[in-house]
């Protein structure tokens, strides 16, 4: 759809010299679309603000007009969240990435919403500070859609989703009012918290301009182990053996075979240990926790490996290797993506769930989940690999490129496999979307974990934010 002149000349009126826009069709196609990579783009138009004022007042315009705004951060959701498919304005942050002078006192810094993740975390290291928002994505990802999706990541373990880490957030809504919501106030209770409501809410409430996050001391003396499982059990068994060590955990991820296989190819990187005599069932924990009390992590995980809690283990000697094992686990959705049209695997297409199901539970969802995919529908490769220590499964599904199938038939069979999942997941009592939202791509199966009177009462909240649909329309609800 093209932006017509009358409306590419208010638009230059209306951002004078506080923002920019563009129609170049490769950044048409660049800032209309998420890292999901099934849907098509077709924004009308990118605008980029450079002050909440300019936001506000392109929000007004386009209510006036019923024009669709879409927010785009730094587009590495993975449900589709920030797809422009039907013409929308997309209003991305990506010029608003001022940070402030980190607040040691009360361990804040104020940033604006287009503040690309890793830079906070650079910003803050020289105070001996973190925003323990941390991810494989986030040298690309924005603060503003950290708070829209309430990422989580490697360190939930630890300290939780990022709602725990944001004091305050200034957002526009789709009129142009201008929200300022919380002050900076650790302690106010004073009525619904609307900050609270829009973290998660997905860019369908109101777009996020700037917000003050919290920070945490930097934690040092880490070890980081890879564990060598032989199956899912087996890596659950490892994780309650770990719960009751009595060190600080700051990371329990996992991978299956399959994904470590794909990420050493991916970076050419050795296995980090002897793979002899490993079955197809294999997993590899990835471990981070700290030396605390006197007592010595790694001398515990001796004893893990002892006493038969993994197969093989190794412990990183160095930050050089820390970073080495830490790759083959971030690499692994990259190293997945990396192996369709555009490189090993012509022709083959990656369809994700991102899922959660309560801990005891997930050797059993997994091998029932395992079992029906293999049963009837050989055509996908099925990768498992996630935040395990939360209970978050990523589940990626690739075509195998013998089946031949085009884009349009894998993702029609890979809708018919979703019932089952949903249903499993249903009966297990988890969730469809542990962190990367609903989206676009979701949606259909946001019923599976929300009953119909929360999604009621979430149109609800919808329409008191957005009663005209405008803003980032098609998502989530
Ligand atoms: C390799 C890889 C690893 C990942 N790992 C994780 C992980 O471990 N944990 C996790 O939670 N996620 C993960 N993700 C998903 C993604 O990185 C997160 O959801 C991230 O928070 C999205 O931020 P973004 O800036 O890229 O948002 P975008 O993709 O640009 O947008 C996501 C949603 O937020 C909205 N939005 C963006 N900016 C704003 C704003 N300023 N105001 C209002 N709404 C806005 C968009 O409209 C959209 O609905 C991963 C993604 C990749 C590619």
């Amino acid at each position: 759809m093209r932006l017509g002149s009358e409306a590419e000349k208010d638009l230059k009126q209306i951002l004078g010299s506080e923002g920019e826009y563009s129609l170049d069709p490769s950044d048409l196609s660049h800032f209309g679309k998420d890292w999901s990579g099934l849907v098509d783009p077709n924004p009308s138009v990118i605008v980029f603000p450079k002050t909440t004022a300019a936001v506000a007042r392109v929000m007004k315009y386009c209510f006036e007009r019923k024009i669709p705004v879409v927010p785009s951060g730094g587009r590495t959701g993975l449900s589709g969240g920030a797809i422009a498919a039907q013409g929308e304005w997309v209003l991305s942050l990506s010029k608003m990435n001022r940070m402030e002078k980190v607040d040691v006192l009360s361990r804040t810094v104020r940033v604006q919403a287009g503040a690309v993740t890793e830079a906070v975390h650079d910003h803050c290291r020289p105070k001996g500070l973190t925003w323990p928002v941390d991810f494989a994505s986030k040298g690309s990802s924005q603060v503003g859609g950290n708070i829209a999706t309430n990422a989580g990541g490697v360190r939930v373990i630890r300290y939780g989703n990022t709602r725990n880490w944001v004091l305050s957030i200034q957002a526009v809504q789709m009129d142009g009012t201008v929200l300022e919501l919380n002050g900076d106030l650790e302690k106010n209770n004073t009525g619904y918290d609307l900050r609270q409501l829009l973290v998660g809410s997905e860019g369908t409430l109101a777009v996020i301009t700037e917000a003050t996050l919290k920070l945490c001391p930097l934690e040092e003396n880490v070890e980081v182990g890879l564990f060598r499982c032989r199956d899912l059990s087996q890596v659950i068994e490892l994780f309650q053996a770990t719960r009751v060590a009595g060190f600080p955990v700051m990371a329990f991820e996992t991978l299956s075979a399959a994904c470590l296989s794909e990420s050493t190819k991916f970076l050419n990187q050795a296995a980090p240990f002897s793979l002899e005599g490993w079955g197809a069932q294999g997993f590899v924990v990835l471990c981070e926790a700290m030396n605390a009390d006197g007592l010595l992590v790694h001398e515990k995980w001796v004893e893990f490996l002892e006493s038969g809690l993994a197969e093989d283990a190794v412990v990183a000697q160095n930050p050089k290797q820390k970073s080495e094992f830490w790759a083959l686990r971030e690499s692994v959705a990259e190293a997945v993506f990396a192996g369709t049209g555009h490189g090993v695997h012509a022709g083959a297409w990656v369809y994700q769930h991102d899922v959660s199901v309560p801990i005891p539970s997930l050797t059993d969802f997994s091998k029932k989940l395992l079992a029906k995919y293999a049963a009837d529908y050989p055509e996908f490769e099925i990768f498992l690999f996630g935040h395990i220590g939360d209970g978050n499964l990523h589940v990626f599904i690739r075509s195998k490129p013998a089946a031949g199938l085009t884009k349009e038939e894998f993702v029609q069979r890979c809708k018919s496999s979703d019932q089952h999942l949903f249903k499993f997941i249903q009966d297990f009592k988890g969730s469809v979307s542990a962190e990367h939202g609903i989206g676009l791509l979701k949606k259909n199966a946001l019923p599976y974990s929300r009953p119909a009177h929360e999604i009621a009462l979430m149109k609800g909240i919808k329409k008191a934010f957005d009663p005209s649909h405008l803003l980032n329309p098609g998502k989530l609800l």
